[in-house]
């Protein structure tokens, strides 16, 4: 059974690169026939990057490591320590500890993540989570993960958009570095109004008490190292309520993982035609 699937899948990518070389797809975002962002690897394995995005287009999505801080994943322009962090962050305090982003939530990321969000034509959250793993695979996997878990979206919002981004995300970041994805552990116990809507303060009050740990799957986490996955992070309020409920509830570390971090400035959140879409 195994042979035939590993048949159908190296078929399946024959056909495609025959097809590719007839017909070269566009790069979603500037629309140039691409020089493949590529890193030589084979489109089947893991590690491909065979998707719709150009190196040039890629490079300005991907922010520069040393560039990010550690403890917020927020932008830098000169580096910071891991435990005192940025000069946006190191007055704040977080139940994370540390976090990791691809970049910054500004255009053309912005616009990839609306559009994965709303399932239109364009860069999968796979795809994106496969960008994360091979942009910052060492730090990854020096954080020691015993499992990820994605935000969990609302049971209602999830009927109605039938998918949660942070979940395609995590179960592909978890696949990559060996730990198992568990959806069943954290569980949104209340509707909360959507977070854009809201100022930094409100954000903060508006998540108390919206996540729960589930009580009989406390044990799996207790003395744990999790990686908390998202999509977007603006303030961090969202994943500080959760890093807080699982810390609490017995995880020795968490970690928050992002495609892309929200330049926030003084506890303001970003304008809001960037934050439109969050959660
Ligand atoms: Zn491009
Ligand atoms: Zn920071």
């Amino acid at each position: 059974m195994k042979s035939f699937s590993s048949l159908f899948s190296r078929l399946l990518s024959a056909t495609r690169r025959v097809v590719d070389l007839f017909c070269p797809p566009l790069c979603v975002v500037c629309g140039s026939f691409p020089e493949w962002a590529a890193d030589g690897s084979d489109a089947d394995s893991p590690e491909s990057d065979h998707f719709l995005l150009c190196e040039r287009c890629l490079r300005s999505i991907v922010e520069e490591e040393h560039l990010q801080c550690r403890r917020c994943a927020g932008s830098l322009s000169y580096s910071c320590s891991e435990t005192i962090g940025c000069g946006n962050c190191k007055n704040e305090k977080f139940f994370f500890d540390s976090a990791v982003a691809l970049g910054e939530y500004r255009p053309p990321l912005s616009h990839q993540i609306l559009s994965m969000k709303h399932e239109k034509s364009g860069v999968s959250a796979e795809t994106f989570a496969g960008v994360l793993c091979r942009e910052r695979k060492n730090r990854l996997l020096s954080m020691g993960a015993d499992l990820a878990i994605p935000v969990p979206m609302h049971p209602l919002r999830y009927l109605v958009r039938g998918v949660n981004s942070a979940e395609q995300i995590a179960r592909v970041i978890a696949a990559r570095i060996g730990v198992v994805c568990r959806t069943d552990i954290v569980h949104r116990s209340r509707w909360t109004v959507r977070q854009a809507t809201l100022s930094g303060n409100l954000r903060r009050t508006n998540l108390l008490g919206a996540f729960k740990v589930v009580p009989r799957r406390r044990k799996e986490i207790e003395g744990k190292t999790i990686l908390l996955v998202d999509d977007v992070m603006t303030t961090g309020s969202t994943c500080n309520e959760i890093s807080r409920v699982l810390r609490q509830e017995g995880a020795a570390a968490v970690h928050a993982v992002v495609l892309a971090r929200a330049e926030v400035l003084s506890g303001v959140p970003i304008p809001k035609k960037f934050g439109q879409s969050f959660k």
